[in-house]
């Protein structure tokens, strides 16, 4: 006989040594970008609220409804802690997607001035640049400021953009596809030297990277359970309670729930595990990220090596832990991926990746369209091992290899190469 905890335990172990990974003949998953595994402490956490702890948090009149709405309440201030906020600046959502919306709709349907101009930066995720574009045809003057090469916003373009007029800028702590940073801080002293609010869609950064809403300035902020080893359809939108306090209109109407802005019961065992996973974050981040970086160094150093004509897409440095965005020069990302099923990663955002278009981000930053089409996002986590890094580095130097001698054009381009190399060197 073993009980739950012990399976529990056992899946923990597999999963850390790759075991689980090779036994189930599970492809190697390099996709944290797009979701990340439930720490199997978090679903120890939120098990007796699948069964046992059935009670509605907003059950005031029982045992069953005390004990739940304790739990969230103690989620809520693991979340807080997290990111430097106080437990009742802190809303629960179905996930980011949602909480950008709130932040969004929610900040502009409320303002009573005259101020209803919206900046966004153009490298978003779709769930803020898609509200954006239906406020605009409700009538909302929205700016869309692009990003430079290295992914980072175009700061003087921002300065520029704000007028008396500007409500809120919307700008992401790491971008989804390329992880690069953009610069919060300087960002939250502008806005708020114009009285304008400011949100981020910190759903890549919560749990991998500090973030505190205080230092960064910030007045809203949107993070997701899934991302950071937590359950999928919970997530947060932190919003500011004091000096200012934001206004916002809910999205939802019916029982007010969360302070009135987010009507609906509460999924108890979700916001547990959320909860669970900012505190196990908030405890190991910082020795997580050094593994995590350190990995990332290690899968960029053996394909550099392995291969010739790759680029890393935006900043070397000022990027999640975890992140790579690679190109393959004479080398189609759909074909590679199809030839790498024992290796998971994506070829964009996973969000837009249904859509055969090349993705908003990298063309942002200035790459050609067959140049985004020979990109992919490699995402390196918590499981990740380095017996998972090298196999995969293998793996994709040997099909790169394969796909560049079937193509003829990257072989003409290569010999090219090589005779101007050749003159260069060799002159007369
Ligand atoms: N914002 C960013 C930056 C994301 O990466 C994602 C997930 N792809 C979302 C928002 C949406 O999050 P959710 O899946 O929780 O709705």
């Amino acid at each position: 006989m073993h009980n739950a905890g012990d399976s529990v335990t056992r899946a923990w172990r597999d999963l850390r040594s790759g075991e689980f990974a090779m036994a189930d003949k599970q492809p190697i998953y390099l996709d944290y970008n797009a979701t990340t595994p439930c720490d199997p402490r978090v679903l120890e956490a939120m098990g007796p609220y699948f069964s046992k702890e059935f009670g509605n948090p907003a059950s005031r009149t029982h045992a069953y409804g005390w004990r739940s709405d304790e739990a969230v309440e103690v989620a809520r201030v693991q979340v807080a802690e997290l990111i430097g906020a106080r437990p009742r600046e802190v809303i629960f959502t179905s996930g980011a997607t949602e909480s950008n919306n709130l932040a969004l709709f929610g900040a502009a349907h409320a303002s009573a001035t005259r101020r209803r101009h919206i900046v966004v930066c153009a490298s978003e995720h779709k769930s803020v640049l898609d509200p954006c574009r239906e406020l605009e045809r409700e009538g909302y003057p929205v700016t869309r400021i692009s990003v430079r090469q290295s992914g980072g916003i175009d700061m003087e373009a921002l300065r520029d953009a704000i007028r008396p007029r500007t409500l809120l800028l919307s700008v992401m702590h790491a971008n989804n596809e390329i992880g690069v940073f953009q610069p919060l801080e300087e960002i939250g002293s502008l806005a708020h030297a114009h009285g304008v609010l400011l949100h981020t869609d910190a759903a890549q950064s919560v749990g991998k990277v500090p973030v505190d809403v205080g230092r960064l300035g910030v007045d809203l902020l949107s993070l997701s359970g899934h991302k950071l080893y937590g359950p999928k359809g919970v997530g947060v939108l932190y919003v500011r309670d004091r000096r200012p306090r934001i206004e916002l209109r809910p999205l939802l109407h019916g029982g007010g729930h969360e302070r009135g802005l987010r009507s609906g019961t509460l999924p108890v065992p979700l916001c547990v595990g959320l909860g669970r996973a900012c505190e196990i974050a908030g405890g190991e981040m910082e020795a997580e990220a050094l593994r995590v970086r350190a990995l990332r160094d290690r899968l960029w150093g053996q394909l550099q090596e392995g291969l010739e004509g790759i680029w890393l897409n935006g900043d070397p440095e000022d990027r999640l832990p975890g992140n790579l965005n690679v190109r393959f020069s004479g080398v189609e990302a759909s074909a590679l991926l199809l030839s790498l099923p024992d290796v998971a990663m994506s070829t964009g955002s996973a969000c837009t990746s249904a859509r055969p278009e090349p993705s908003h981000v990298l063309r942002e930053i200035g790459l050609r369209h067959e140049e985004s089409l020979a990109s992919i996002r490699i995402g390196i986590g918590r499981f990740t091992t380095p017996a998972e890094i090298d196999r995969a580095a293998g793996r994709m130097i040997e099909e790169v290899q394969r796909l560049r001698a079937l193509s003829p054009a990257w072989e003409s381009r290569r010999r090219r190469d090589r005779t101007l190399a050749h003159r260069v060197r060799n002159p007369g």
